[in-house]
């Protein structure tokens, strides 16, 4: 199995009336990075107990879940398979490019049957049923949960006050709550345009003590997935003059946004310490333009 994990690096940011450590998942891996890895760890070791060859998975052309999925498997020695939302010749990107580079065979579907998770007969007919593993669209699972807990696990955490993190699925975020600790406050920032459902497919994956532990906050999403403005973008660029941190336009831009916004709206009580994690997720940005991103 591959093993990355190792010593996790926080920086110190200067933000008002708060104490603010970003926790760097993002330098984890060049390719595997940020929560991808926690989330895929357990899925992987559960595939090789039960002796599958073979890891199945689902997203969309620029998706981080796909490139890591495809990358980890192969580092553990598996098989990888790519279910794709589109038809291969709208969708195919620098993502999969890199996914099939390491050796993901990718199938496309229509988005019906991408909704739907319809696995292509095709696979079956090319690969054994029985070797198989299929991890969900973004890792979302309790393996995944329990894999982002670990995200934690080396880290001095008791003299934060809250933890911050964007949210897809909310697998990454339920992994930190049932981490955390009994004093600290868990915030997640939805990068999905009103996905009020998320509240339930977090507390569905936490024990009972630990649901409803939670804020999640949904005025960040700038439209909704992937989707962003010159605001956004022009905020990325100045948090990385600032910080010298480079965040992702999907995921991370829309956190640090909202770290920035909701400090200086008082959100947070004066002499709170913040940890923020970056999940990672640089390789998204390949969606856009050269030059829009001064990193
Ligand atoms: C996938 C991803 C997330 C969302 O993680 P979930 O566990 O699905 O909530 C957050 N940040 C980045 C960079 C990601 O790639």
């Amino acid at each position: 199995m591959a093993d990355l994990d190792k010593e996790l690096r926080s920086d110190h940011i200067s933000l008002p009336d708060t104490n603010t450590d970003v926790l760097r998942l993002d330098l984890l891996h060049p390719v595997i990075s940020g929560n991808k890895w926690f989330k895929l760890k357990e899925y992987l070791a559960d595939a090789a107990t039960t002796g599958k060859n073979t890891i199945l998975t689902f997203g969309g052309a620029y998706s981080n879940h796909i490139i890591a999925t495809a990358t980890a498997a192969k580092l553990s020695g598996f098989k990888s398979i790519g279910i794709i939302r589109g038809e291969q010749n709208e969708v195919m990107t620098g993502t999969l490019l890199e996914a099939a580079q390491n050796n993901m065979q990718l199938y496309f579907t229509s988005r019906e049957d991408y909704r739907r998770k319809i696995i292509p007969i095709s696979v079956f007919k090319e690969n054994d049923e029985k070797n198989i593993y299929i991890i969900n669209e973004g890792g979302y699972g309790i393996k995944g949960m329990k894999g982002a807990a670990t995200i934690l696990e080396n880290i001095d955490l008791c003299h934060y006050t809250h933890i911050i993190a964007a949210v897809g699925t909310g697998t990454t975020l339920a992994g930190l709550i049932s981490a955390a600790q009994q004093h600290q406050s868990l915030i997640g920032i939805s990068v999905m345009r009103n996905n009020f459902s998320l509240e339930e497919e977090i507390n569905a994956l936490l024990p009972e003590e630990k649901k409803d532990r939670f804020t999640l906050v949904h005025e960040y999403s700038f439209g909704g997935y992937a989707k962003h403005n010159e605001t956004l973008i022009r905020f990325m660029n100045e948090w990385f003059r600032a910080t010298s941190i480079p965040s992702d336009f999907v995921y991370t831009g829309k956190l640090f946004y909202a770290v920035k916004d909701l400090v200086e709206k008082k959100f947070f009580p004066g002499g709170s310490k913040l940890l923020v994690i970056h999940s990672g997720g640089l390789q998204g940005n390949r969606s856009l333009k050269k030059g829009t991103l001064i990193f």
